[in-house]
């Protein structure tokens, strides 16, 4: 078996050690004689395995008892619409900071339920987020939502917003798990789990809980924080396997020193390859630096006429799903906890000896 360093945004890697698990676990989870994927949600196995991975999860990010997590489907998409739905409770009006193309599309979505101020924004063709002190904040606010990284452009905030008593949103997609969070200063804290948590079609969603219990007319059962929350994330079926390889990503995490270990890794991780596209003039991150996301981390060549041959070369050197997104073009290596620093070193030892070749 040979696998290949994947640096894909999203499905992205998981670790090798989680899927050999969950592939010894495949047949017969435990001695019970079946697989996970085919046991009853409510039955005391599986049980087991929910209260285990969102104990698991509390412990890793320290989330307060005030705080509710919810294992759902949908997509961080869903939590677009789910948000406004649930936190606007009885006002008009909410703060959105645009920084990309992610808030774009929370935005354009939250539009439909309430009027969103933008009160703050990243100028058209930039990579970078506004001040701190430049943000427009209103005080009346249902809330201010942010997307703490920005998986297209590869811009991570810097800081935290301080929206006072205005409950703050996190889109955490593409950032959760990779370095501690401070929970207890956000209203509500989501994520798709195809980056950082386990495979696609999980969606993680940590709430204050003074802040659910009343949405707008219409809202459907399957997106009310309180009716989610009062069946245990159980409402419906819940993606049963997802929230399984979650719950081994999550032991995996507290094995690796938890998220202060991750952390110190990811970090490693991202100034390497900062560092070796810098040195170089053959390839250029047009991020500002202390806007540069430990996550995902975009770069462009010299010559845009090599860009595919790079492709190629690099899936050769088993280095794949480089290709950058169409709307910023060139490369994109997204870097989350499962890439390995040996999968980083791969990739500049790769990159110096492409620009040697062909530079
Ligand atoms: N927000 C961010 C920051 C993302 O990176 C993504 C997915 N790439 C989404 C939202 C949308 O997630 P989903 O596909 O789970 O709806």
């Amino acid at each position: 078996m040979s696998r290949v360093y994947n640096f894909s945004a999203g499905p992205a890697a998981l670790p090798e050690e989680v899927l050999k698990q969950a592939q010894e676990e495949m047949v017969d989870w435990h001695g019970c004689g079946m697989s996970v994927m085919e046991m009853s949600h409510r039955g005391k196995e599986f049980m087991s395995i929910a209260a285990q991975a969102e104990a698991d999860l509390r412990e890793l990010m320290a989330v307060p008892a005030n705080y509710k997590v919810l294992f759902l489907q949908g997509g961080a998409s869903s939590q677009f619409s789910m948000v406004p739905m649930n936190l606007l409770r009885g006002k008009s009006s909410a703060d959105y900071i645009n920084t990309g193309s992610w808030s774009k599309k929370a935005i354009s979505e939250a539009k439909k339920y309430c009027n969103v101020n933008v009160v703050g924004e990243t100028p058209a063709g930039q990579f970078t987020v506004p001040a701190a002190d430049s943000l427009q904040l209103n005080a009346d606010a249902a809330y201010l939502h942010y997307t703490p990284n920005e998986t297209i452009q590869g811009i991570e905030f810097p800081y935290l917003p301080e929206s006072g008593d205005v409950p703050l949103v996190g889109d955490f997609s593409s950032t959760i798990l990779s370095r501690p969070v401070d929970v207890s200063k956000y209203g509500v804290i989501y994520a798709g789990a195809q980056k950082n948590i386990g495979p696609a079609g999980l969606t993680v969603v940590i709430v204050r809980e003074d802040l659910i219990g009343e949405t707008i007319a219409g809202t459907p059962a399957m997106f009310d924080y309180q009716i989610q929350s009062e069946g245990e994330s159980m409402y419906n079926t819940p993606p049963t396997y997802g929230w399984y390889l979650a719950g081994l990503v999550f032991q995996w995490l507290k094995s690796k020193g938890g998220l202060a270990g991750m952390a110190e890794i990811n970090q490693r991780k991202s100034a390497a390859l900062y560092a070796a596209i810098d040195a170089s003039d053959f390839y250029n991150n047009p991020v500002e630096v202390n806007c540069r996301s430990w996550m995902n981390v975009p770069f462009t060549l010299a010559d845009a006429e090599l860009d595919a041959k790079f492709l190629a070369d690099a899936k050769e050197a088993g280095l794949v799903t480089l290709k950058g997104h169409r709307s910023v073009g060139g490369m994109r290596a997204s870097i989350y906890n499962a890439m390995p620093e040996a999968g980083v070193q791969a990739l500049i030892d790769f990159m110096a000896d492409f620009e040697k070749r062909n530079g």
